[in-house]
């Protein structure tokens, strides 16, 4: 009797043993997840306070990344601009005449995003002294040098086109209802100021920015239904680091970069603090023209969008 009770002692210990061990196999991981969980969540919270108060940086890297990526799309893009340079041959006479003008060329498209700045009257001397026309992604100012800025684009020939409202990417990219109020805002303001609608698009940080916390397609969807295009870029000047970049730098950015491809559209910037940009601008038209085989294009419905994310 002793004995049989000594066991079941035993047996009743090992037990309890065996579900304290399993009870712990529990109960570490999922208290060990959970900390790890809070951490992670704190971390991306980090992450968005740092990306919203370097949101002009954040672009940068955006658009940097984007070029990576773009310039795997050009191929197919090539391929489309030349398919539809020939349907419209067969279209239109005054398309076929605009074709024929770049027909076999490299069509350049010079773009520049932020604007209006101190800078828009030089960049515009430049374009015109060249007799170049390019495209400028503007957003909202209303002060009464940058309402003549978006009028003088214009005039002068080149495509104004709309880089939202507010540039600020917390709001713009917040929730779809946003984003739609915020292009709503800049179209209706550059109509208001120039009396001509705008109908291209370049998202703050390039189609493919990491910071939106819609989901981009909601977004492309929409432009596309509103009968707006959005255009990134394959080639970029990288004029929008934090420190100022050298002249030759931007130029060599610039020009080194149209080799084996048909469509180039290049960023640069038209803000206040750039002024290599300017400083690069006829350079970067020098070279290119001394190729000899390309043409200097502004944006139209003809231009074969860069899109680095594109609708699915
Ligand atoms: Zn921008």
């Amino acid at each position: 009797m002793e004995r049989t009770y000594d066991r079941r002692k035993r047996i009743r210990r090992l037990k309890k043993m065996i579900l304290g061990t399993i009870a712990a196999a529990i109960i570490i991981p999922v208290i060990l997840s959970l900390v790890l969980g809070i951490r992670v969540i704190q971390l991306q919270h980090k992450i968005r306070e740092l990306e919203n108060g370097l949101s002009a940086r954040t672009e940068e890297k955006g658009e940097v990344k984007s070029v990576f990526a773009a310039n795997a799309i050009v191929a197919a893009s090539r391929e489309a601009a030349s398919a539809r340079i020939v349907s419209e041959h067969t279209e239109d006479n005054a398309v076929e005449a605009q074709a024929d003008k770049t027909e076999g060329k490299k069509q350049v498209y010079l773009t520049f995003d932020d604007g209006p700045s101190s800078n828009t009257d030089a960049i515009l001397d430049i374009l015109r002294k060249y007799d170049v026309k390019a495209t400028f992604f503007v957003v909202a100012k209303t002060d009464e040098h940058s309402v003549s800025a978006y009028q003088k684009i214009v005039s002068e020939g080149h495509t104004l086109a709309m880089h939202s409202y507010s540039h600020k990417y917390e709001e713009i990219y917040s929730s779809k209802e946003s984003f739609i109020e915020d292009v709503e805002k800049i179209q209706d303001y550059l109509f208001q100021v120039t009396g001509a609608r705008p109908v291209f698009y370049r998202f703050p940080g390039g189609s493919a920015n990491t910071v939106s916390e819609v989901d981009m397609q909601d977004l492309i969807s929409w432009l596309n239904e509103k009968g707006i295009t959005y255009f990134d870029w394959n080639i970029a000047s990288g004029d929008a680091v934090s420190r100022l970049l050298e002249t030759e730098t931007i130029v060599e950015n610039c020009v080194s970069a149209i080799d084996g491809k048909n469509v180039c559209i290049i960023l640069m910037h038209d803000a206040n603090n750039r002024s290599t940009t300017v400083e690069a601008l006829s350079q970067v038209i020098e070279e290119i023209r001394m190729r000899g085989d390309s043409v200097f294009l502004p944006i139209t419905d003809e231009t074969v969008p860069i899109q680095q994310v594109k609708a699915e």
